[in-house]
């Protein structure tokens, strides 16, 4: 059963009952009788829909904010900045979403060649937790825009976030069944997703997760985007500027109170300021207050989870034991789900922590020799999701660009989504892209047309 618990305290806000086998049936028919109107939109009504919602999402800025830090434990002023950022990608797509789907001419054939692009149909979002809100509108404002609909299944602990989100469409006046919310354990969305009115899936989670939606998906040849986990590296070399990548990088890691895909996870520093990097590093966390998020003097709350704390504490203890040192850190007692801003350092290849992704506020080190080394220790991962580098050397950052195997490298700054750039990753990080134009092209009919 969905159930709300605040992580700051650890206490129950909310259980929630399921949506039952009849509720799923109406919204699945909701959905199919929706799309068949909203196809048939001009690009002008699905733009003002967009427009309506980012104005309530931005009204509503402060209180959405409150109910996912009590949900998830972000940050009161981060949660804020999501909603915002979900109005950002709101306006982007109302604004640009009809040039970017626009019937395109081709040579051909034919008299007339074009490709037109229109919309497949319902799509199931599977969402997780971190970001409650902006996971789920990066998916909306696109598949909107196209004259899709949707259906969300968000993660069992956000389920106010998850209502919260269907009632800013109604109050932006969306028309009934063009987003719904379903309330339901993961067991129930195999099932959805082999319905035939369901055209297609968007899973953002773990490994587990996507590829059982993509497992299931592909027996029913339907399309899915997997955005899945990662554990980025955070490149240091010797031209750069240290201060800043310090800085950033403690951001970079500790953003979200440590829990997200694109975080840097995995510090890999030049020999050459190696220990000049670690000790600015570890003393910029050492000075985190950890605490309540709601108060505007944290920089560290809770993790989201109290098997955030017990899985993370397992793979220290597991990489600890295999030989790596944990330089500053660890849980924490008492109430609320909280960890100190944590580092591991001489973390070899048989400790855990090398290979897997720490969903939580621990940053790991590697000093590598020179680029050769720290291009073939952050390749040595499966997965690919995002990537930063620092340096001022024009050679490097070439190399970085073309030899990183990541769905984005951001030189001098941190790994961030933007709704004008696409986001993504390659191997076990996901496939497909979210955002931008490829975001919007992500479910949509490329169809062929010839006239004679
Ligand atoms: P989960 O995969 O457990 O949950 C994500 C969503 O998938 C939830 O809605 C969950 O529902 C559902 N789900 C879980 N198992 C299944 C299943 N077998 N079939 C169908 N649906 C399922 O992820 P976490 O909660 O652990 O979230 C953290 C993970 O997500 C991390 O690995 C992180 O890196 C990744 N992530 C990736 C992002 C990206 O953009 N690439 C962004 C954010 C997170 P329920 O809650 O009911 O189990």
């Amino acid at each position: 059963m969905p159930k709300s618990i605040n992580p700051a305290t650890g206490d129950v806000i909310e259980d929630f009952a399921e949506h039952g086998d009849e509720a799923i049936e109406r919204a699945l028919e909701n959905a199919a009788i929706a799309y068949r109107d909203w196809r048939r939109t001009s690009f002008g009504r699905r733009s003002d829909l967009l427009v309506r919602t980012a104005d309530v999402l931005e009204r509503r800025k402060e209180e959405l904010g409150r109910i996912a830090t009590l949900e998830m434990g972000k940050r009161l002023k981060e949660a804020v900045a999501e909603v915002e950022k979900c109005a950002t990608a709101c306006r982007f797509y109302a604004e640009h979403g009809e040039a970017m789907i626009a019937d395109e001419e081709r040579p051909g054939p034919a008299a007339r060649n074009y490709v037109a692009y229109l919309p497949i149909g319902p799509v199931l979002a599977v969402m997780p937790w971190n970001f409650p809100y902006w996971q789920c509108f990066r998916f909306i404002a696109p598949a909107l825009m196209a004259g899709n609909v949707g259906l969300l299944k968000h993660a069992s602990n956000v389920s106010q976030c998850a209502l919260e989100i269907e009632k800013v469409l109604i109050e932006a006046d969306a028309p009934q069944g063009v987003f719904q919310t379903l309330l339901i354990s993961s067991k129930k969305v195999e099932p959805i997703l082999r319905d035939r009115r369901i055209r297609a899936a968007t899973l953002t989670g773990s490994e587990g997760a996507g590829s059982a939606v993509a497992a299931t998906a592909g027996s029913e040849i339907k399309t899915t985007v997997l955005e899945l986990g990662g554990s980025d590296p955070f490149i240091v070399m010797p031209s750069a500027d240290l201060a800043k990548a310090v800085e950033v990088g403690v951001t970079a890691r500790m953003q979200n109170n440590g829990q997200s895909c694109i975080a840097a996870k995995r510090f890999i520093v030049h020999e050459a300021v190696y220990d000049e990097y670690t000790a600015r590093y570890r003393e910029k966390l050492d000075a985190m207050q950890v605490g309540d998020p709601m108060d505007p003097a944290t920089d560290l709350g809770p993790v989201a989870m109290k098997s955030g704390v017990d899985d993370l504490t397992d793979q220290i203890d597991r990489s600890v034991a295999a030989g790596a040192r944990l330089t500053t850190g660890g849980a924490m007692d008492g109430k609320g789900f909280y960890f100190r801003p944590s580092m591991l350092e001489d973390v070899g290849e048989a400790a855990p922590a090398y290979r897997e992704e720490l969903f939580g506020p621990c940053a790991i080190f590697f000093k590598a020799a020179d680029i050769d080394a720290a291009i073939d220790l952050a390749n040595d991962s499966d997965f690919g999701l995002g990537g930063s580098v620092w340096t001022n050397e024009k050679s490097e950052i070439e190399r970085f660009v073309r030899e990183l195997d990541t769905g984005g490298t951001h030189v001098n700054r941190m790994t961030a989504s933007d709704p004008r750039l696409p986001f993504g990753g390659v191997k076990r990080s996901g496939y497909g892209r979210e955002l931008s134009r490829e975001g919007i092209h992500a479910f949509m009919n490329a169809k062929t047309v010839t006239v004679d």
